[in-house]
């Protein structure tokens, strides 16, 4: 068997492990063993790499190279693995994301300066054999198409990294006729792509990558509020199809699979999660096409009510059924393990206590249901929105831990919001409403909550862990 062989087998026994890998991450319960799935992968993947690059004589330095890239990128993998928080991970995951877009723009230039660009004044040995064939167009065509997945995905990661690291605002960038920007930027692309095909100049590979970068930076910009969470998947699935058309370029068919699988995996949990937020796919992959600025939200709600850790305490101590709805704010306070004793005491004195998670809650998907789980919170007193949504007007007291956008009644009632039609915990029909957080301010989506102003909710202010652990001292 040659090596040629041998590692065109070795790639077909990692594409396995990637689907086995995505089937495991699919359930709790598998999700461990998905992982594994995936690194063996990956590991079998760089192996087969390595030897095929030996095998077609790479030079010492180039291997020297490719060695030392691939030491540098595990020792930075690591570290930032090891220490990322939970709540920075979606986050990390968007930079990462931004990473694929580049290296897909720096794989199309690369294959233009190597096949196409005339820039030494010669035509060169690959163009000729590739024009032969008549297979130049076709190389011209995925370069150009790599170059403008990846620059889209690089700059639109990037924002989305900016965003949710809160170092700029999730708010959307409303420019005027900014559906007619984006669909005049996809125009231009096709117009350049054909331009490109009959003629591969420089200039209109560069045109197209600045187009690209504006168009990525633009596309989500433009989303804002309650979107973010598709957008980020959408960017994984945007990733995907960056690497599959590096993969075209570079001829390697372990690249395409990847690249297939993470784009469609990613496509398709984006529809999963606009349908479960009630929101149209294309108009949030568009970069929120159709919605415009409405109007800023400065209603008077009126006044709202405080109430203390003994008050609440209190409150527990004479109620038979307690929903906790927690979101980004316990993964902020990391008061999980508070909640998880609480959940313990309550319980113990015969209280039934049940979890609401909204599908969006936290920052990432199973945000809340990874931090309860690790807090050792049964698994069959934790529900999904859907499961809970009809039981809170039987409930006793509610506590919302650091949640906002999940338990706002305007999405519910009020269609000018900008989150109006999203799908939210309607804790407001319980008794009493606990509200945990440090202040009156927004959410993620920058949204005002008239929750926090009805006659039966009450604010808890403080960071949720102190809180939590006052009540548990007074109980
Ligand atoms: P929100 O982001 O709406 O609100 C969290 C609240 O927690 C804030 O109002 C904040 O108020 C409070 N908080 C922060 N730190 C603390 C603390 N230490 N102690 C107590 N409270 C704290 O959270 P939700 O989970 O309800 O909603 C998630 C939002 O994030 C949605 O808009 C969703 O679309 C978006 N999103 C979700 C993603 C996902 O995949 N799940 C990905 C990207 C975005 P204060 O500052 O006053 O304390």
């Amino acid at each position: 068997m040659t090596v040629e062989t041998a590692s065109a087998a070795a790639y077909i026994v990692a594409a396995l492990l990637f689907i086995l890998a995505l089937a495991g991450l699919s359930h709790h319960e598998t999700a461990k063993a998905g992982k594994t799935f995936g690194i063996g992968g990956m590991a079998v993947a760089l192996a087969a790499t390595i030897a095929l690059a030996v095998h077609r004589d790479i030079s010492g330095v180039g291997l020297a190279l490719m060695i030392g890239a691939m030491a540098v990128g595990a020792a930075i993998g690591l570290w930032r693995a090891r220490v990322v928080e939970m709540t920075g991970m979606p986050e990390l995951i968007a930079l990462l994301h931004s990473f694929v877009g580049l290296a897909a723009v720096l794989v199309g230039w690369n294959g233009y300066l190597h096949v196409e660009s005339t820039l030494g004044g010669t035509v060169s040995a690959e163009a000729k054999v590739l024009e032969a064939q008549e297979l130049l167009g076709i190389h011209s065509g995925e370069v150009f198409i790599g170059v403008f997945i990846g620059a889209v995905t690089f700059t639109g990661s990037i924002v989305a990294f900016l965003k949710l690291s809160a170092r700029i605002k999730s708010s959307p960038l409303m420019l005027p006729g900014k559906n007619y920007l984006n669909l005049g930027a996809l125009a231009a692309f096709a117009v350049l792509t054909t331009w490109f095909v009959i003629n591969p100049a420089l200039w209109l590979l560069i045109a197209v990558t600045i187009v690209a970068l504006a168009l990525g930076w633009h596309l989500v910009a433009s989303i804002g509020g309650g979107d973010m969470p598709v957008v980020v998947s959408m960017l994984n699935s945007y990733s995907g199809w960056a690497a599959a058309a590096s993969g075209f370029l570079l001829e390697n068919d372990l690249l395409i699979i990847t690249g297939a699988l993470v784009g469609s995996s990613g496509a398709y949990l984006s529809s999963v999660m606009c349908k479960a937020m009630n929101r149209s796919f294309i108009s949030v992959i568009a970069g929120g096409f159709g919605i415009e600025a409405g109007p800023a939200d400065d209603k008077d709600y009126g006044e709202h009510h405080e109430i203390t850790a003994e008050g609440v305490a209190e409150l527990l101590g004479s109620a038979d059924s307690v929903i906790i709805t927690p979101g980004y704010g316990m993964a902020v306070a990391q008061a999980q393990y508070g909640v998880a004793e609480l959940t313990r005491k309550l319980r113990d004195r015969d209280v039934d206590v049940r979890f609401g998670i909204h599908p969006v809650a936290g920052r990432l998907p199973g945000h809340m249901n990874v931090l309860l789980a690790e807090a050792k919170v049964p698994y069959d007193i934790v529900l999904e929105m859907d499961e809970i949504n009809d039981d809170f007007d039987k409930t006793a007291v509610v506590l919302v831990i650091g949640a906002n956008d999940t338990v706002n009644p305007a999405a519910a009632e009020d269609p000018g919001s900008p989150i109006a039609g999203m799908p939210v915990l309607q804790v407001w029909n319980a008794e009493k409403v606990v509200v945990f957080k440090r202040s009156m301010a927004s959410g993620y989506a920058g949204v005002q909550n008239p929750l926090f102003y009805r006659e039966n909710s009450s604010m808890l202010f403080g960071d949720a862990k102190d809180r939590v652990e006052d009540i548990l001292r007074v109980l």
